[in-house]
Protein backbone atom coordinates (compact mmCIF):
# COMPACT_ATOMS: atom_id res chain seq x y z
CA UNK A 1 0.00 0.00 0.00
CA UNK A 2 1.15 3.71 -1.12
CA UNK A 3 0.85 6.46 0.94
CA UNK A 4 0.36 9.62 -1.27
CA UNK A 5 0.22 13.29 -0.37
CA UNK A 6 0.09 16.64 -2.21
CA UNK A 7 2.03 18.89 -0.10
CA UNK A 8 1.43 22.14 -2.10
CA UNK A 9 -0.95 23.10 -4.88
CA UNK A 10 0.30 26.30 -5.96
CA UNK A 11 2.53 27.74 -9.74
CA UNK A 12 4.68 30.09 -9.89
CA UNK A 13 5.07 31.13 -6.24
CA UNK A 14 4.47 30.24 -2.72
CA UNK A 15 1.39 31.90 -1.24
CA UNK A 16 0.75 32.27 3.15
CA UNK A 17 -1.88 29.73 2.45
CA UNK A 18 -0.92 27.30 -0.54
CA UNK A 19 2.63 25.80 -1.30
CA UNK A 20 4.36 24.94 -4.06
CA UNK A 21 3.43 21.95 -6.23
CA UNK A 22 5.18 18.65 -4.79
CA UNK A 23 3.93 15.12 -4.58
CA UNK A 24 5.10 12.83 -1.56
CA UNK A 25 4.72 9.02 -2.58
CA UNK A 26 5.52 6.39 0.32
CA UNK A 27 5.77 3.04 0.22
CA UNK A 28 6.86 0.31 3.02
CA UNK A 29 8.91 3.43 4.79
CA UNK A 30 10.31 4.85 1.42
CA UNK A 31 9.09 7.87 -0.65
CA UNK A 32 9.17 9.48 -3.61
CA UNK A 33 9.11 13.45 -3.80
CA UNK A 34 8.47 14.92 -6.76
CA UNK A 35 9.55 18.26 -7.71
CA UNK A 36 11.21 20.69 -4.52
CA UNK A 37 9.85 24.25 -4.71
CA UNK A 38 10.55 26.72 -2.70
CA UNK A 39 9.25 26.10 0.64
CA UNK A 40 9.01 21.97 -0.33
CA UNK A 41 11.10 20.90 2.94
CA UNK A 42 8.20 23.25 5.04
CA UNK A 43 5.24 21.24 3.95
CA UNK A 44 6.89 18.08 4.44
CA UNK A 45 7.15 18.75 8.23
CA UNK A 46 3.67 20.84 7.91
CA UNK A 47 2.09 17.56 6.64
CA UNK A 48 3.36 15.34 9.67
CA UNK A 49 5.49 13.57 6.79
CA UNK A 50 9.57 12.58 7.48
CA UNK A 51 11.83 13.99 5.31
CA UNK A 52 14.43 11.21 6.12
CA UNK A 53 12.35 8.72 3.95
CA UNK A 54 13.32 10.57 0.39
CA UNK A 55 15.18 8.30 -1.60
CA UNK A 56 14.48 9.48 -4.87
CA UNK A 57 13.58 13.26 -5.86
CA UNK A 58 12.29 13.40 -9.40
CA UNK A 59 12.20 17.01 -11.22
CA UNK A 60 9.83 17.80 -13.96
CA UNK A 61 11.82 20.93 -14.85
CA UNK A 62 14.31 24.12 -13.64
CA UNK A 63 11.68 26.47 -13.21
CA UNK A 64 12.51 28.21 -9.74
CA UNK A 65 9.09 26.91 -8.95
CA UNK A 66 9.84 23.05 -9.31
CA UNK A 67 13.62 22.97 -7.94
CA UNK A 68 14.81 25.84 -5.80
CA UNK A 69 13.80 24.12 -2.57
CA UNK A 70 16.09 21.27 -3.35
CA UNK A 71 19.12 23.19 -1.34
CA UNK A 72 17.24 23.95 2.02
CA UNK A 73 15.51 20.53 1.82
CA UNK A 74 18.88 18.60 0.69
CA UNK A 75 20.55 20.66 3.94
CA UNK A 76 17.82 19.46 6.36
CA UNK A 77 18.35 16.18 5.37
CA UNK A 78 22.45 16.30 6.41
CA UNK A 79 21.18 17.92 9.47
CA UNK A 80 18.79 14.90 10.55
CA UNK A 81 21.85 12.76 10.09
CA UNK A 82 21.23 11.11 6.99
CA UNK A 83 24.21 9.48 5.98
CA UNK A 84 22.54 7.49 3.11
CA UNK A 85 22.67 8.16 -0.51
CA UNK A 86 20.22 10.15 -2.07
CA UNK A 87 19.00 10.26 -5.92
CA UNK A 88 17.78 12.89 -7.79
CA UNK A 89 16.18 12.24 -11.13
CA UNK A 90 15.81 15.59 -14.01
CA UNK A 91 15.94 16.14 -17.29
CA UNK A 92 19.32 15.86 -18.93
CA UNK A 93 19.68 19.82 -19.33
CA UNK A 94 17.96 20.86 -15.73
CA UNK A 95 21.56 18.48 -14.52
CA UNK A 96 23.69 21.66 -14.59
CA UNK A 97 21.21 23.40 -13.03
CA UNK A 98 20.69 21.23 -10.16
CA UNK A 99 24.86 20.88 -9.94
CA UNK A 100 25.04 24.64 -9.23
CA UNK A 101 21.98 24.47 -6.52
CA UNK A 102 23.83 21.91 -5.12
CA UNK A 103 26.89 24.06 -4.92
CA UNK A 104 25.27 26.41 -2.34
CA UNK A 105 24.36 23.51 0.22
CA UNK A 106 28.62 23.43 1.05
CA UNK A 107 29.47 19.97 1.66
CA UNK A 108 26.95 17.12 2.74
CA UNK A 109 27.25 14.34 4.60
CA UNK A 110 25.80 11.78 1.94
CA UNK A 111 26.09 11.05 -1.55
CA UNK A 112 23.49 12.64 -3.81
CA UNK A 113 23.59 10.70 -7.12
CA UNK A 114 22.56 12.42 -9.95
CA UNK A 115 20.38 10.78 -13.17
CA UNK A 116 20.03 12.90 -16.46
CA UNK A 117 16.73 11.47 -18.36
CA UNK A 118 16.17 12.32 -21.69
CA UNK A 119 14.49 15.42 -22.79
CA UNK A 120 12.89 14.21 -25.58
CA UNK A 121 12.14 10.90 -25.90
CA UNK A 122 10.08 8.54 -22.90
CA UNK A 123 11.79 6.29 -20.61
CA UNK A 124 11.97 4.24 -17.80
CA UNK A 125 14.30 2.99 -14.81
CA UNK A 126 13.29 0.42 -12.07
CA UNK A 127 13.22 2.76 -8.66
CA UNK A 128 15.72 0.16 -6.80
CA UNK A 129 16.09 2.17 -3.83
CA UNK A 130 12.42 2.30 -3.01
CA UNK A 131 11.69 -1.37 -4.15
CA UNK A 132 12.25 -3.29 -7.14
CA UNK A 133 9.12 -3.30 -8.16
CA UNK A 134 8.44 0.14 -8.78
CA UNK A 135 8.86 1.69 -12.24
CA UNK A 136 9.51 5.52 -12.84
CA UNK A 137 8.58 6.24 -16.65
CA UNK A 138 8.69 9.62 -18.05
CA UNK A 139 7.32 11.99 -21.06
CA UNK A 140 9.03 14.85 -22.44
CA UNK A 141 6.00 17.21 -22.28
CA UNK A 142 5.27 20.81 -24.38
CA UNK A 143 6.62 24.02 -22.21
CA UNK A 144 8.91 26.84 -22.50
CA UNK A 145 12.19 24.67 -20.96
CA UNK A 146 12.46 20.68 -21.19
CA UNK A 147 9.44 19.43 -18.78
CA UNK A 148 9.06 15.81 -18.06
CA UNK A 149 5.75 14.16 -16.95
CA UNK A 150 6.38 11.54 -14.38
CA UNK A 151 4.45 7.78 -14.01
CA UNK A 152 4.82 5.58 -10.93
CA UNK A 153 4.06 2.25 -12.02
CA UNK A 154 3.95 -0.01 -9.38
CA UNK A 155 3.52 -4.26 -10.11
CA UNK A 156 1.75 -5.98 -7.32
CA UNK A 157 3.05 -9.53 -6.79
CA UNK A 158 0.74 -12.32 -7.28
CA UNK A 159 -0.64 -14.38 -4.08
CA UNK A 160 1.75 -17.29 -3.43
CA UNK A 161 0.23 -20.69 -3.76
CA UNK A 162 1.89 -22.27 -1.18
CA UNK A 163 0.14 -25.78 -1.77
CA UNK A 164 1.50 -26.22 -5.32
CA UNK A 165 4.86 -25.31 -4.67
CA UNK A 166 4.51 -28.29 -1.96
CA UNK A 167 2.69 -30.53 -4.43
CA UNK A 168 5.36 -30.16 -6.73
CA UNK A 169 8.27 -30.66 -4.09
CA UNK A 170 9.88 -27.39 -4.56
CA UNK A 171 12.21 -26.78 -1.85
CA UNK A 172 11.50 -23.28 0.29
CA UNK A 173 14.30 -22.08 -0.12
CA UNK A 174 13.20 -21.35 -3.83
CA UNK A 175 10.07 -19.88 -3.30
CA UNK A 176 10.67 -16.24 -2.46
CA UNK A 177 12.38 -16.11 -5.63
CA UNK A 178 9.11 -17.67 -7.59
CA UNK A 179 6.99 -15.30 -5.84
CA UNK A 180 9.51 -12.55 -6.95
CA UNK A 181 8.12 -13.71 -10.93
CA UNK A 182 11.55 -15.47 -11.00
CA UNK A 183 12.13 -19.27 -13.09
CA UNK A 184 14.12 -21.53 -10.98
CA UNK A 185 15.54 -24.41 -12.30
CA UNK A 186 15.58 -27.32 -9.06
CA UNK A 187 18.34 -29.85 -8.62
CA UNK A 188 17.73 -31.99 -11.70
CA UNK A 189 17.57 -29.32 -13.83
CA UNK A 190 13.20 -28.93 -13.49
CA UNK A 191 12.19 -25.91 -14.91
CA UNK A 192 9.48 -23.98 -12.68
CA UNK A 193 8.04 -20.65 -13.53
CA UNK A 194 6.58 -18.37 -11.18
CA UNK A 195 3.23 -19.39 -12.41
CA UNK A 196 2.81 -22.50 -11.57
CA UNK A 197 3.30 -21.44 -7.81
CA UNK A 198 1.24 -18.36 -7.92
CA UNK A 199 -2.27 -16.75 -8.37
CA UNK A 200 -3.79 -14.68 -10.50
CA UNK A 201 -1.46 -11.73 -11.40
CA UNK A 202 -2.89 -8.48 -10.20
CA UNK A 203 -2.77 -4.69 -12.10
CA UNK A 204 0.10 -2.57 -11.31
CA UNK A 205 -0.92 0.88 -9.11
CA UNK A 206 -0.21 3.91 -11.25
CA UNK A 207 0.41 7.51 -10.20
CA UNK A 208 0.63 9.99 -12.67
CA UNK A 209 1.92 13.49 -12.39
CA UNK A 210 2.08 16.14 -15.29
CA UNK A 211 2.19 19.26 -14.84
CA UNK A 212 3.45 22.71 -16.83
CA UNK A 213 2.58 21.47 -20.51
CA UNK A 214 0.31 22.34 -23.18
CA UNK A 215 -2.66 19.40 -23.51
CA UNK A 216 -0.87 17.29 -25.66
CA UNK A 217 -2.65 14.16 -26.95
CA UNK A 218 0.07 11.61 -26.21
CA UNK A 219 -0.87 12.41 -22.41
CA UNK A 220 -4.15 10.40 -23.14
CA UNK A 221 -1.77 7.17 -23.33
CA UNK A 222 0.95 8.37 -20.49
CA UNK A 223 -1.88 8.71 -17.66
CA UNK A 224 -4.22 5.59 -19.14
CA UNK A 225 -5.97 3.36 -16.66
CA UNK A 226 -3.66 5.76 -13.70
CA UNK A 227 -5.20 5.23 -10.24
CA UNK A 228 -4.31 8.68 -9.90
CA UNK A 229 -3.94 11.40 -12.13
CA UNK A 230 -2.10 14.61 -10.71
CA UNK A 231 -2.71 17.13 -13.37
CA UNK A 232 -1.79 21.24 -13.51
CA UNK A 233 -4.90 23.64 -13.81
CA UNK A 234 -3.66 27.03 -13.74
CA UNK A 235 -6.80 28.26 -14.62
CA UNK A 236 -10.97 27.38 -14.33
CA UNK A 237 -11.99 30.22 -16.71
CA UNK A 238 -12.35 28.91 -20.04
CA UNK A 239 -11.66 32.36 -21.42
CA UNK A 240 -8.40 32.42 -20.47
CA UNK A 241 -7.53 29.27 -22.39
CA UNK A 242 -5.84 31.15 -25.30
CA UNK A 243 -3.42 33.07 -22.81
CA UNK A 244 -2.58 29.48 -20.83
CA UNK A 245 -1.62 27.43 -24.17
CA UNK A 246 0.18 30.62 -25.32
CA UNK A 247 2.26 30.00 -22.17
CA UNK A 248 2.37 26.80 -22.33
CA UNK A 249 0.23 25.77 -19.56
CA UNK A 250 -3.36 24.00 -19.11
CA UNK A 251 -6.72 24.89 -17.87
CA UNK A 252 -8.57 22.52 -15.32
CA UNK A 253 -11.43 22.14 -18.15
CA UNK A 254 -8.25 20.29 -20.26
CA UNK A 255 -6.89 18.46 -17.04
CA UNK A 256 -10.01 16.91 -16.81
CA UNK A 257 -10.48 16.06 -20.36
CA UNK A 258 -7.14 14.56 -20.27
CA UNK A 259 -8.19 12.53 -17.44
CA UNK A 260 -11.72 11.34 -19.07
CA UNK A 261 -9.90 10.12 -22.04
CA UNK A 262 -7.33 8.21 -20.08
CA UNK A 263 -9.74 6.48 -18.10
CA UNK A 264 -8.19 7.51 -14.74
CA UNK A 265 -9.57 6.48 -11.64
CA UNK A 266 -8.98 9.83 -9.97
CA UNK A 267 -8.26 13.55 -11.10
CA UNK A 268 -6.17 15.77 -8.28
CA UNK A 269 -5.93 19.48 -9.92
CA UNK A 270 -3.04 21.19 -8.75
CA UNK A 271 -0.54 24.08 -9.56
CA UNK A 272 -3.50 26.62 -9.45
CA UNK A 273 -2.45 30.38 -10.43
CA UNK A 274 -1.57 32.77 -7.52
CA UNK A 275 -4.54 35.11 -9.33
CA UNK A 276 -6.79 31.76 -8.73
CA UNK A 277 -7.72 32.40 -5.50
CA UNK A 278 -11.19 30.26 -5.46
CA UNK A 279 -10.11 27.22 -7.48
CA UNK A 280 -13.10 25.22 -5.56
CA UNK A 281 -15.96 27.40 -7.90
CA UNK A 282 -15.35 25.48 -10.88
CA UNK A 283 -16.15 21.93 -9.39
CA UNK A 284 -19.49 21.15 -10.57
CA UNK A 285 -18.57 22.21 -13.29
CA UNK A 286 -15.24 20.35 -13.87
CA UNK A 287 -16.97 17.29 -12.61
CA UNK A 288 -19.64 17.10 -15.48
CA UNK A 289 -16.51 16.87 -17.54
CA UNK A 290 -14.88 13.93 -15.47
CA UNK A 291 -17.09 13.07 -12.04
CA UNK A 292 -14.11 12.01 -10.25
CA UNK A 293 -11.84 15.19 -9.69
CA UNK A 294 -11.34 16.81 -6.64
CA UNK A 295 -9.66 20.42 -6.68
CA UNK A 296 -7.04 19.52 -4.51
CA UNK A 297 -6.49 21.73 -1.55
CA UNK A 298 -2.13 21.21 -0.14
CA UNK A 299 -2.06 18.50 1.54
CA UNK A 300 -4.71 16.06 0.45
CA UNK A 301 -3.41 12.74 0.84
CA UNK A 302 -5.20 8.87 0.01
CA UNK A 303 -4.10 5.52 0.23
CA UNK A 304 -3.55 3.59 -2.74
ZN1 LIG B 1 5.29 25.70 -12.53
ZN1 LIG C 1 7.28 25.85 -15.66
Amino acid sequence: MAEICLLGTGGMLPLPDRFLTSLYAEYNGKAVLIDCGEGTQVAVAKHGLKMSRIELILITHCHADHVTGLPGLLLSAGNSSRTAPLEIAAPESCIPVIENLMSVCGGLPYEVKLRALSDDRQSEFTADMIDPMLTVKTMPLSHRVSCLGYSLVLRKKPVFLPQNAKAMNIPVEFWKRLHNGETVTLEGGLRIPPEAVTGEKKPPLKITYVTDTLPVPELELFAMDADLFVCEGMYGLSDKKASMNEKCHMLMQDACNIAKLADAKKLWLTHYSPAEKEPHVYEDELREIFPETVVSDDGISITL
